[in-house]
């Protein structure tokens, strides 16, 4: 090959690299990967030669170097791996990468995704920011000699002798004007290896280090080395502590709290997968980040989106995922229908749910201890995805009001003797607020009952999964009735009102409760130690406009105002007076007029406020003007008794 080669790229399509600009365009940052995975595969290849033995000379030190020369803005990516020979380059540059694109083009004209996908641009990526690429190689093979090939973008290219001395290849990418602009700094350059490159298995070194010195910046002796080339998730967990697991989560996301758990992934078989997933520490819904886990390719970054490869559920979680097996730059539904995956999806799935299975069976106080920080993460999962819901059915905890845990199995054995009701139902009764449903978990406790505390935003959708989960098993929040019948142990018979009482006590209290609730009024015989009246909400009304609320539809029940049952203690003597009180009134005969009667009265009435108020105030419904007041008149009261 004394004389220069001209020929034409293998391509049917004279204009492939329109195309390629054109199309990669928004992506175009990926050159940048493509050429450095390159480089470490020659590298790589070189390394594999030399311990099979085919190479028994020097491997010397096999590192990537890249140099930006910001002035003329060239770009070199250099390797000493395996070299290409004439053969080669002609065989794997000029035929192979575009060999039947042209006809894949005509196929799939609208489906660029699906050509990137299937050919992995590769190291014609480059023409998306180089009018002019060179190759100068030398293979590792005896006797081989130089190669010089170069391209201005056209499909033709030039191939002549090279002058390269050592073993290797070096890419130039002459910037065009527009690339020149956007990475022909030395900043955008490092910002990219330290994203795509971090990981990488071989050594990429970008110049040297820098120190300050004399007012600047400038050059150590020292390579600046991008990445290491043995991240945690390649090594074996055996050979790991904790420390390093949480040493790596630091550096991945340094602005982060600890992790509460970690996952080490490793299969080999039916698909290959590595990886490293953390359970962040979860506050509260809104500092929830999805998408911070990384996605590999045999350590070379390809995305930090990987909705569409885990379910959404695990989106929460951070890290990153390595496997050769999932396909790259292809689009988005394409990855969701992709059968290996599925696969991959699955198996993460039921590792997480192993891991935590794990964990409760053999480390339940830790579990314990961090189960506030990562149950939103874990009912998001069951409400979101069947088999580890199914799963999340043994090892998912709750707590109850006085903080200790229990497996739902355990809480279910542990309240079925005091909590079930004449049906054979076992009534699980919870708080979602601890301090405003106080006088309602007391009066539950004083009963015998436990109370649990579920106050997370998806606890409404929770406890409907729960219920379809759990055998003859009811969840009632604990203010939806008076404790005497939340759980109906017997069938009673409640006392009835006259319709001209109900009538009269619909409008006495609506006259004193607040104007934005509706109210249905009813009386029940309570015992004279409980409230005289009561406020309740039902449990399946509420619990649909709190679904319906954070978006689960049924906008029916989430546009009607709240409703709330007014329930009259007839046993109570405060009611007793009120009885008597309004029996004394003279009401007239026709029905709005008595109607605006008796809400004069209750208006009027410091009994008929006190009861209100004393059934807003358990509801933490008494507020501001309202409440002010209240506490004024119990002072004004209670000075009075002492001082008598
Ligand atoms: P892919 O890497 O997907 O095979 P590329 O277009 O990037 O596609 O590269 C085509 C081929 O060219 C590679 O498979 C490899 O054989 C060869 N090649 C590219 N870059 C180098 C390099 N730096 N050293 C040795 N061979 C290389």
């Amino acid at each position: 090959m004394a004389k220069t080669n001209k020929g034409t790229i293998g391509v049917s399509t004279d204009n492939i690299f329109p195309v390629i600009k054109q199309f990669l365009y928004s992506d175009h940052e990926i050159f940048l990967r493509e050429l450095v995975a390159n480089a470490v595969d020659a590298s790589q290849k070189m390394k594999a030669l030399a311990s099979s033995g085919d190479f028994t000379g020097e491997l010397g030190k096999l590192e990537v170097n890249i140099g930006l020369d910001e002035k003329h803005k060239t770009l070199t990516i250099s390797d000493n791996g395996i070299g290409m020979t004439e053969e080669e380059v002609d065989k794997y540059i000029n035929q192979i990468a575009f060999s039947s694109a042209g006809e894949f083009l005509e196929k799939y004209k609208d489906k660029v995704d699906s050509i990137i996908g299937h050919f992995g641009l590769g190291f014609y990526s480059a023409f998306m920011v180089a009018e002019k690429v060179t190759i100068d190689t030398l293979s590792w093979k005896d006797g081989a000699k130089a190669v010089k090939w170069s391209c201005d973008g056209s499909p033709e290219f030039e191939m002549s002798e090279g002058k390269r001395a050592e073993r290797g290849t070096t890419i130039t990418l002459y910037l065009d004007k527009e690339a020149a602009e956007e990475f022909g700094n030395k900043g955008k350059i490092r910002q990219l290896l330290e994203k795509y490159c971090r990981f990488m298995p071989v050594p990429v070194v970008f110049g040297k280090k820098q120190e300050w010195k004399d007012g600047k910046y400038v050059d150590t002796e020292e390579d600046d080395v991008i990445n290491n080339i043995e991240p945690l998730w390649a090594r074996q967990p055996s050979e790991l502590k904790d420390e390093d697991y949480l040493n790596f989560y630091k550096a991945l996301y340094p602005m982060h709290e600890d992790p509460m758990f970690w996952i080490h992934l490793n299969v080999d078989f039916p698909f290959h997968l590595t990886g490293i997933l953390y359970f962040p520490k979860i506050k509260e819904r809104m500092a929830i980040e999805k998408n911070k886990i990384q996605l590999f390719c045999n350590q070379m970054f390809v995305t930090d989106h990987v909705d569409n490869i885990v379910p959404d559920f695990l989106t929460l979680l951070h890290g990153v995922l390595d496997s050769p097996d999932i396909p790259l730059n292809v689009s988005r539904s394409y990855l969701q229908s992709d059968a290996a995956v599925k696969k991959i999806s699955g198996y993460i799935t039921s590792k997480v749910a192993g891991r935590l299975e794990e964990i409760f069976k053999e480390d339940r106080a830790a579990l314990e201890s961090k189960w506030d920080n990562i149950k939103l993460f874990i009912e998001y999962g069951m409400l979101s995805d069947e088999k580890f819901g199914e799963r999340a059915m043994k090892f998912a905890l709750v707590k109850d009001t006085d903080g200790k845990f229990f497996s739902l199995d355990e809480y279910k054995e542990a309240v079925k003797d005091a909590q079930t009701d004449k049906d054979g139902n076992v009534i699980i009764l919870y708080a979602t607020d601890a301090q405003g449903q106080y006088s309602f978990v007391e009066a539950a406790k004083a009963k015998g009952y436990s109370v649990l505390l579920l106050d997370c935003e998806l606890d409404s959708h929770f406890v409907n999964l729960l219920e379809t989960k759990m055998e003859k098993t009811r969840f009632a929040r604990v203010d939806s009735d008076s404790a005497n019948r939340l759980i109906v142990k017997e069938e009673r018979v409640k006392p009835e009102l006259s319709e001209e009482d109900k009538n009269d006590f619909t409008e006495l209290f609506k006259a004193v409760l607040p104007k934005e609730f509706e109210y249905t009024v009813e009386a029940d015989n309570l015992g004279a130690d409980a409230e005289p009246v009561l406020l309740t909400q039902n449990e399946f009304m509420r619990r649909y406009r709190e679904m319906s609320a954070l978006g689960g539809g049924m906008n029916f029940f989430g546009s009607a105002p709240a409703s709330y049952n007014v329930t009259v203690n007839m046993e109570h003597p405060l009611v007793a007076k009120i009885f008597d009180e309004k029996k004394a009134l003279t009401l007239p005969e026709d029905k709005e007029e008595r109607k605006s009667a008796v809400a004069d009265y209750a208006k009027n009435s410091n009994l008929v406020r006190l009861v209100a108020d004393l059934a807003l105030l358990s509801n933490g419904l008494l507020k501001g003007k309202d409440l002010s007041e209240f506490l004024g008149r119990c002072g004004d009261a209670l000075g009075k008794a002492y001082l008598k």
